[in-house]
């Protein structure tokens, strides 16, 4: 029970939120050394920018302290946006259990409390927005609430849920497991018909999920299911695509062999993550479609980094195909770039340490991106594969105050990236100096 007095006070700050009143206001100005805005392929040198509340409400040129600001000294930095993770699953980390245990000995409630400290060093690192392709739907979306309310510290996040997957596919948690086992939550996101797709899309979209995400081929990490095979029939993508896109949800789709990204890209997905056996067809007909890359590298590293060390800490028959898809990941970004796809940076973490997003950069460079295109993945790239250029990507007028630093030029050494030395979301500074700062 609140006493009165701070009934009191409260009423006066709410009302004082009603109205708009400029004493909850605050004025900030970043100076800046050199700034990539996350659009424009050349950095500007000395530039202002200038935050009213969780906003940015101009860059101007130079260093201008405007009479009442904050001024954040970042001369001798490089000022990005905010970074972007358009593959993430922030409520799993590896840990080196056994998978098969862990699969039916921990549930929503457990992975509710790893997130916290996922999303703590995820923003720490330097991504302010996630897009969480894969995870239990009360816990996405409630951790998704808490963060945007402030209860916890983390990234803005954009949730599918549970991926949207055929029986035995890569998204069947049953798949390897004694058939006589079940669980009620096991089920909710197998789609086998064209009207369970239609079905499952609105209920998602009910929960509250922003995207959805498919499964149109099968994976690597699970159990029994082939990378290469189409496992989603045709007409059930299709339901999903216009069922999703009827309620202004994009599709992602999980596909590594090359008839599932062709079929997925032409019956209309916003994106391919992983994308491993795409050939120069594929990338004709994703530059055709509008069609995003989501390239994974870092899971595709260090699931092969694992398979070699420790194949025992995978699922059964899961080192084999990391072994095979790990290296094709880094070829395919490369052809893709060279094609001219559009790329978005995921990383599909989860399997790497939450925290280690940055990591990312360096493998798409060494795939063949030049780092300012890589850095633009993860800026432009993301918000627009996202859908919200408008409030995240860019360090222009008008976008949240979602702004990184680096202490030297991460076009010149691109693995500055992973040591980011300052972080504010909506205009609170998370980071200073190299050091956690908790609001
Ligand atoms: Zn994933």
């Amino acid at each position: 029970m609140l006493s009165f007095k701070s009934q009191t006070a409260l009423a006066v700050v709410l009302a004082a939120a009603c109205l708009g009143t400029p004493a909850l206001a605050k004025d900030v100005v970043i100076h800046a050394g050199h700034l990539i805005d996350g659009v424009g392929k050349t950095p500007r040198a000395q530039v202002s920018i200038l935050i009213h509340d969780d906003r940015i409400t101009s860059v101007e040129a130079g260093f201008v302290s405007p009479a009442g600001a904050e001024v954040i000294d970042l001369s001798n930095a490089t000022v990005l946006p905010g970074l972007i993770d358009a593959h993430d699953h922030i409520t799993g980390e590896f840990d080196g259990g056994n998978p098969i245990v862990e699969a039916v000995t921990e549930n929503g409630y457990d992975s509710s409390y790893v997130s916290v400290g996922a999303a703590w060093r995820t923003l720490q690192a330097g991504f302010t927005t996630i897009r969480d392709v894969g995870g239990q739907n009360e816990v996405v979306i409630a951790m998704k609430k808490a963060i945007a309310k402030g209860h916890i510290p983390g990234p803005r996040m954009f949730v599918a849920g549970e991926p949207l997957g055929p029986t035995g596919g890569h998204g069947d948690p049953a798949n390897g497991l004694d058939s006589e086992l079940s669980h009620p939550g096991w089920t909710d996101a197998l789609v086998d018909s064209p009207e369970g797709a239609r079905r499952t899309v609105r209920a998602f979209h009910r929960q509250g999920v922003d995207l959805i995400k498919i499964m149109p081929s099968g994976g690597v990490l699970s159990i029994g299911d082939n990378p290469d095979e189409q496992l989603m029939a045709d007409d059930e993508i299709t339901a999903v695509v216009e069922t999703a896109h009827s309620l202004g949800l994009k599709v992602a789709a999980h596909a590594h062999g090359k008839t599932a990204i062709d079929k997925a890209v032409t019956l209309g997905v916003d994106s391919i993550e992983h994308g491993s056996f795409a050939d120069a067809e594929s990338y004709k007909l994703m530059k055709a479609h509008g069609t995003y890359l989501v390239p994974t590298l870092l899971v595709g590293d260090t699931a092969m980094k694992i398979a070699r060390a420790h194949p025992e800490q995978l699922n059964p028959s899961s080192a084999a195909k990391a072994l095979r898809v790990g290296p094709i990941l880094l070829k395919n970004l490369g052809d893709a770039y060279h094609a001219g796809v559009k790329i978005a940076f995921g990383t599909d973490e989860g399997l790497a340490p939450h925290g280690d997003n940055g990591r990312e950069f360096a493998l798409m460079v060494k795939a063949g991106m030049t780092p300012i295109d890589a850095i633009l993945a993860a800026t432009a790239g993301g918000s627009d594969l996202i859908g919200d250029a408008k409030d995240i990507g860019s360090v222009q007028a008008g976008r949240y105050a979602d702004i990184i630093a680096v202490a030297a030029d991460p076009l010149a050494d691109i693995t500055e990236l992973e040591r980011v030395q300052f972080v504010m979301k909506g205009g609170v500074v998370y980071k200073a100096a190299g050091k956690p700062v908790r609001p």
